[in-house]
């Protein structure tokens, strides 16, 4: 039989010389074969009911949501032999326990964000995001077709777990303010709510970055306990009511340009799965992880046209007061990338990936997106 090759198919396909369906079998009929043999019979009729844990408060919007329809998907493409009961954080076990209690088996699998488990490898939280780094469409890219799962995989098999993209907020806002942000000594002593990276970075400002889980921002911004907080979009912003105690929301989020959120597995459990129910679950993981963007995407927008009906004072963080929090944060990674060498190469192909992606970008949505606002 002639070779396939890539040029020779296009060819024959639009000679009319190969049929799609038969370049298609081509490519894997042996692979095709096997797996259906290997899970028929008595394999199909196992059934499975997991746990899936998870860091978001229990039936929080969009985020916790995800969890639950991969469950629903799952179910319904494996006719009901995988069952998953998805607990919102502190359910089973509390939130940021999700990593020990999948490691441990006492859940089969979770919903997160990796920046949660920086605690466990500094490299982590390159696969959530990192203040100036990539939006979701360059994060996807990277992770999915660039080489970042990986490496991502690599890190997680050290815990004994499989991880995979689960959803991404887009870029997030910049923060509720109840001081104007003229120059970067306005960061002088601003109480922030500010975890993560971002929160150091706010640290060499001159700032004060303050931990307060989600229950408690609202109180904190109205006593005067903290000045600002960030969050994450127009949609659970407004759910949180910060504009009714804040002054200022500020663009963009700087700290948080694509956050991508997570699934990960226990390795074992899921290697014990048959294949088709493998080849499920990493469906359905895709599915949630495509759907997130896009229920952020439509949500935000929707919300933000709420709040400038509100009249929300709107305000961009001025350029040189980003360019200095921009050097603040190369510094900041330089430190914790030369502290840990699996970090390093993370970070590595990280960076390797953002330029090339930036330089297409700067080339084409930038330019773009100029064109609208001179319209
Ligand atoms: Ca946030």
């Amino acid at each position: 039989m002639k070779k396939i090759t890539r040029k020779n198919f296009f060819k024959g396909l639009a000679l009319g010389t190969i049929s799609l369906p038969f370049a298609i079998r081509g490519c894997g009929s042996d692979n095709f074969a096997q797996n259906k043999s290997s899970t028929s019979g008595i394999l199909n009729s196992k059934k499975y009911q997991w746990k899936c844990v998870t860091t978001w408060p229990p039936n929080f919007p969009v985020l916790g949501e995800g969890a639950i329809l991969f469950s629903k998907w799952v179910k319904e493409m494996s006719g009901g032999r995988m069952e998953i009961k998805v607990f919102g954080g502190g359910e089973l076990v509390p939130s940021l326990e999700a990593f020990d209690a999948v490691q441990s088996g006492a859940a089969d699998m979770a919903h997160g964000c990796a920046y949660y488990w920086a605690g466990k490898s500094k490299a982590a939280q390159f696969f959530a995001t990192v203040p100036f780094g990539m939006n979701a469409q360059q994060m996807n890219a990277w992770i999915i077709n660039g080489g970042g799962l990986e490496l991502w995989e690599e890190l997680y098999a050290n815990f004994g777990l499989i991880p995979m993209p689960g959803g991404n907020t887009g870029v997030q806002m910049g923060g509720w303010f109840n001081r104007e942000i003229n120059s970067l000594a306005d960061f002088k002593g601003l109480k922030m709510r500010m975890p993560g990276l971002g929160g150091k970075v706010l640290e060499r400002a001159g700032g004060a970055p303050v931990l307060l889980a989600g229950g408690e921002i609202y109180t904190g911004l109205e006593r005067g306990i903290i000045d600002a907080t960030e969050w994450i979009g127009p949609f659970h912003d407004s759910s949180m009511g910060f504009h009714e105690i804040a002054k200022y929301y500020y663009s963009p989020g700087w700290h948080e340009p694509g956050t991508m959120l997570e699934f990960f597995f226990n390795k074992e459990r899921f290697e014990e799965l048959p294949e088709d129910l493998q080849a499920i679950m990493r469906t359905a993981a895709m599915r949630v992880n495509h759907w997130m963007l896009l229920e952020f995407e439509q949500k935000n927008a929707e919300y933000l046209s709420k709040l400038t009906e509100l009249g929300v004072d709107i305000r961009y963080f001025p350029q040189e007061v980003l360019a200095e929090l921009k050097l603040y944060t190369e510094t900041i990674i330089e430190e914790l990338t030369t502290e840990d060498p699996f970090t390093k190469k993370v970070y590595d192909s990280y960076l390797a990936f953002r330029k090339k992606a930036s330089a297409w970008s700067e080339l084409t949505e930038k330019v773009f997106y100029n064109s609208l606002q001179n319209s």
